[in-house]
């Protein structure tokens, strides 16, 4: 069965994968305008809340020093929480808390973040997302080690994950990583449309002079991971030289 989701993301996904990744970001006009390091909203890594520095659920796994401090070095000015959240929903199963009232946590957890920075707080809706309900669009998971992109400023980017590897450790981005991956593999992603000839792609921004977020550091650290979930998950990568 064809889903306009999809299909609608196939011209550039397609574009992506033939044309390898670095080539592919090189060819849109513009594209440094998808590296954007003056907005510093914290969003959730939900392909539906683009924008800002992105952590699953604000950050609501980390806790809120955890977080608190993570924020504070990516300089956030603002901290959202949003409808249908995948991390809250985590963390809720993890606690033993109701996992029917996970957005409630998710508020709570962002709000109390806010507070503890001294930053505005915001909620967003489904109807603020860009994604449908009920169903993550992504076909792509940007692990970025330059902590400004935003594939939704350009229509040329497909819609994917967000993690802002930058400002994490290997580990804790890692698991965001399988977060992601376990989303969009699982029954509220595209599921079993991934296959090994139109896999779920990861791909790796590399930092252009950090050599501690190189290209080639963080396809070291995706390969295990994407290799352990067999051939419906790739990874590829390019250099942000924009
Ligand atoms: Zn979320």
């Amino acid at each position: 069965m064809t889903n306009k989701y999809w299909e609608q993301q196939s011209v550039s996904v397609n574009r992506l994968r033939q044309q390898g990744a670095q080539n592919f970001f090189q060819s849109i006009p513009n594209i440094q305008h998808a590296f954007h390091p003056g907005e510093r909203w914290l969003c959730c890594i939900d392909e539906g809340c683009p924008g800002g520095v992105n952590l699953a659920g604000s950050g609501i796994l980390l806790g809120v020093e955890g977080a608190a401090r993570i924020a504070h070095d990516a300089g956030v000015t603002a901290i959202t929480s949003h409808e249908e959240c995948g991390a809250a929903k985590l963390w809720a199963k993890q606690s033993g808390k109701n996992a029917e009232t996970s957005d409630d946590y998710g508020k709570e957890f962002s709000a109390e973040l806010a507070k503890r920075l001294g930053v505005s707080y915001c909620h967003l809706p489904l109807s603020e997302m860009t994604r449908p309900a009920g169903l993550h669009v992504a076909r792509v998971i940007y692990y970025d080690g330059t902590g400004t992109f935003d594939p939704a400023r350009l229509p040329e980017l497909p819609p994917g994950f967000v993690i802002s590897r930058r400002y994490l450790d290997t580990e804790y981005a890692l698991r965001e990583c399988g977060i992601a991956i376990s989303i969009a593999l699982g029954d509220h992603g595209f599921g079993a449309r991934f296959t090994p000839k139109e896999p779920l792609l990861i791909v790796a921004i590399g930092h252009p002079t950090d050599p501690v977020l190189s290209l080639e550091k963080l396809r070291a650290e995706l390969e295990p991971v994407a290799a352990a979930e067999g051939p419906r998950v790739a990874v590829d990568g390019l250099v942000a030289k924009w």
